[in-house]
C-alpha cells in the first residue's frame, strides 16, 4: 500500500483532507480551527500530534483558517508559495510565525517519501496552486507508484491543468455549483455571483464534467467531487451533470462529497 487518504471535510467552511504514506502523514490545506481538525482526524484514528507537515493551496480563509491554531506546534513545517504564506501570515498574531517552508509555484520537490509537484491555479487569491502528489516506487508490490491530483477553488482548468489529471490514480476536485441554482439564487448578490461563477471563481458541475471529459484513457482509481456549496449544489445535480461521463468510467469509484463530511481511508 503506497497511500491512505481521507478527506477530513470539504466546503465554504472549510478543507482539509489527509494523505498518509509508509513515511509521511500530511494534511492538505487546514481550513479548520485546530479544535475541529483533532475532531475530524480523531475520526479516523489519526490525531494532530502525528501531522508532519500542511500543504497549502492557497490563503483563504476555508483552506487555511487553522493555521492560527497550530501554533502549538511550532515545527510543524507548512508547505506554501512565497506570496501564500505572505498572505496567511499577514493574518496572524506577529508573534506567531510558523515554519513555513516555501516553494515556487511549478517546482517539482520531496517531502520524506513523497514527490511533490504544484502548478497554478486560475482563482481569485494571490498565487493558488493545485498538487500532485506521488509516492511508492515503481514495480514494488508491497509499495507501489502511486499519484493523488488535488484541485479545489479555480474558475476554468487551463491545459496544463489537464496534464497533470492524465497521470495520477486519485483526482480531488471541486464540483462547486450548479449553473442553474447559482442564477437561481437570491441570497447572493449579483456581484458574488459573478465572482463564483467567473473565471477565478469556482468549477461549476458542468465545467468539471467537461474537464474530466476532456482526459482520454484516464488511470483514475477514485474521483472525490468536493467543495459543493451548500445552497446552490447537491449530490442529485452532481449525478444528473456526470451520469454520461460515469457510465464511460465504470472501473472508477466516482464519491460526492457532501459539505461538512469527511470520508473513511480509501488506500491505494
Ligand atoms: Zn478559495
Ligand atoms: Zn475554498
Amino acid at each position: 500500500m503506497a497511500m491512505r487518504f481521507s478527506i477530513l471535510g470539504s466546503g465554504s467552511s472549510g478543507n482539509s483532507a489527509l494523505l498518509v504514506t509508509p513515511g509521511a502523514r500530511i494534511l492538505i490545506d487546514a481550513g479548520f480551527s485546530a479544535r475541529k481538525l483533532s475532531a475530524l482526524l480523531a475520526a479516523v484514528g489519526e490525531s494532530l500530534d502525528r501531522i508532519d507537515a500542511v500543504f497549502l493551496t492557497h490563503e483563504h480563509g476555508d483552506h487555511a483558517a487553522g493555521i492560527e491554531g497550530l501554533k502549538k506546534f511550532p515545527a510543524l513545517p507548512i508547505f506554501a508559495n512565497p506570496a501564500t504564506s505572505r498572505a496567511v501570515q499577514a493574518k496572524l498574531d506577529p508573534a506567531h510565525r510558523p515554519a513555513w517552508q516555501l516553494f515556487e509555484t511549478g517546482a517539482r520537490f520531496r517531502f520524506r517519501d513523497l514527490e511533490i509537484e504544484s502548478f497554478a491555479v486560475p482563482h481569485d487569491a494571490h498565487d493558488p496552486v493545485g498538487f500532485r502528489f506521488t509516492g511508492g516506487r515503481p514495480d514494488d508490490l508491497f509499495d507501489p507508484r502511486r499519484s493523488l491530483v488535488y484541485l479545489t477553488d479555480l474558475g476554468h482548468a487551463p491545459q496544463h491543468v489537464r496534464e497533470y489529471l492524465r497521470a495520477c490514480d486519485v483526482v480531488v476536485v471541486e464540483a462547486n455549483h450548479c449553473s442553474t441554482l447559482l442564477q437561481a439564487d437570491n441570497r447572493r448578490p449579483w456581484a458574488t455571483k459573478q465572482r463564483i461563477a467567473g473565471r477565478h471563481g469556482h468549477l461549476s458541475n458542468e465545467a468539471v464534467r467537461e474537464l474530466l471529459a476532456s482526459v482520454a484513457s484516464p488511470p483514475w482509481r477514485h474521483v472525490y467531487l468536493t467543495h459543493l456549496s451548500r445552497d446552490c449544489n447537491s449530490a442529485q445535480a452532481i449525478e444528473t451533470a456526470l451520469a454520461g461521463l460515469r457510465g464511460s468510467l465504470a472501473s472508477c469509484v466516482f464519491s460526492i462529497v457532501a459539505p461538512e463530511t469527511g470520508t473513511p481511508f480509501y488506500e491505494l
